[in-house]
């Protein structure tokens, strides 16, 4: 985003304008602290603001400043197209492309508002009027937090702000361990938190409020994890007769690929994870060093993300897919194989 465009949306911000924000599909805790952060400003701002969640987010992150506010387009689909009609602008969060809205992309297609992206994704769509797009950054947090600084709103950024942009900080950089945290990350994060963002307890919500039968559905996972030496790679499944059996709830499995990566000499992990309802399995792509799961997402498994994140999906059985991703690893040899 340019100077011209700072500019602009000063201009249109100093009015009161109906303004929607919206964060992805099962939105994680960048997307959601992101949204939030401009939510509690704009409010500040005397904007009339909505936040739009496409669908419910987890428990884990529901004790966030504001989180209650949120609109799930899937339960309130009438109040959220009305939303979506009156707006003005319409702030979309964290993703590069409206198909990763959900059921939200046509309605959000056919709005006459103008669109506004913060994102830190690749390959940013050309949707949206003003585009404010970096794959250096961390999170979209902190590209909010230098938005907000860009439009001289800084002295607004009160513990609410600062305790949603942190939150997704933390959990977009893996408590602040991914090769994608920079200095400026720190900066930023220590900024918050001489605003005023409870850094412990935020870890503590995020983190340590685990049911038993999500430590247990994370044993169930550890349990089926199957490393295949030879690609440096581990994956794991879950099938939907294991989820219910731990009593799955939204967000359960968030971090349970990761196990995979924690492997010494594995470069590549994955999870497959499926969902009868929408009937896909949703998988999880992590990698370490210069392996794009972000391109082996996309060129396979319908989906994106980063280098060294990504996630996609699949339409066949779980056997099958888990049957066709050992098959494309064969593609990737050159890069995989020790
Ligand atoms: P996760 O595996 O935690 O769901 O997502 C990891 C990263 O990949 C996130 O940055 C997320 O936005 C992206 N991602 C996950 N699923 C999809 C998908 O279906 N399509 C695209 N384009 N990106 C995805
Ligand atoms: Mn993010």
């Amino acid at each position: 985003m340019n100077f011209a465009h700072i500019q602009s949306l000063k201009e249109l911000l100093n009015r009161p304008q109906r303004i929607v924000l919206v964060p992805h599909k099962n939105p994680d805790g960048d997307a959601i602290g992101s949204t939030l952060a401009l939510w509690h400003l704009f409010r500040e701002l005397r904007q009339e603001v909505t936040l739009i969640s496409p669908n419910d987010f987890p428990e884990f992150l529901k004790w966030m400043p504001g989180s209650q506010e949120i609109v799930i387009f899937e339960k309130q689909r009438e109040e959220a197209l009305k939303r979506i009609d009156e707006a003005a602008l319409v702030f979309t969060l964290d993703f590069n492309a409206l198909d990763r809205c959900g059921l939200m992309q046509e309605p959000l297609q056919h709005a006459s508002a103008d669109f506004v992206m913060i994102d830190h994704h690749q390959s940013p769509g050309n949707y949206a009027k003003f585009t404010y797009s970096n794959p250096q950054m961390s999170s979209t947090c902190e590209m909010v937090y230098h938005f907000i600084r860009a439009l001289g709103e800084e002295p607004r950024i009160n513990t609410s702000i600062a305790t949603c942009l942190y939150a997704g900080i933390l959990t977009d950089t893996g408590s602040f361990k991914f090769d994608s945290t920079t200095p400026t990350t720190l900066r930023v994060a220590a900024a918050l938190m001489e605003i005023g963002a409870p850094h412990s307890l935020i870890h503590r919500e995020i983190y340590d409020t685990n049911r038993p039968e999500r430590l247990q559905l994370l044993g169930c996972a550890l349990q089926n994890l199957v490393i295949l030496k030879a690609y440096r790679t581990a994956y794991i499944t879950l099938s939907q007769e294991e989820l219910n059996r731990h009593d799955f709830r939204k967000g359960d499995t968030e971090g349970f690929v990761n196990y995979g990566l924690s492997l010494k000499d594995v470069v590549l992990a994955a999870i497959f994870i499926e969902n009868r309802d929408e009937g896909i399995i949703k998988i999880s792509l992590r990698s370490q060093g210069a392996f794009s799961v972000n391109e082996m997402a996309r060129s396979h498994f319908e989906g994106g993300g980063h280098t060294n994140a990504a996630g996609g999906r699949s339409q066949e059985s779980l056997e099958a897919t888990v049957r066709r991703f050992e098959s494309v690893l064969a593609a990737y040899k050159d890069q995989l194989a020790v």
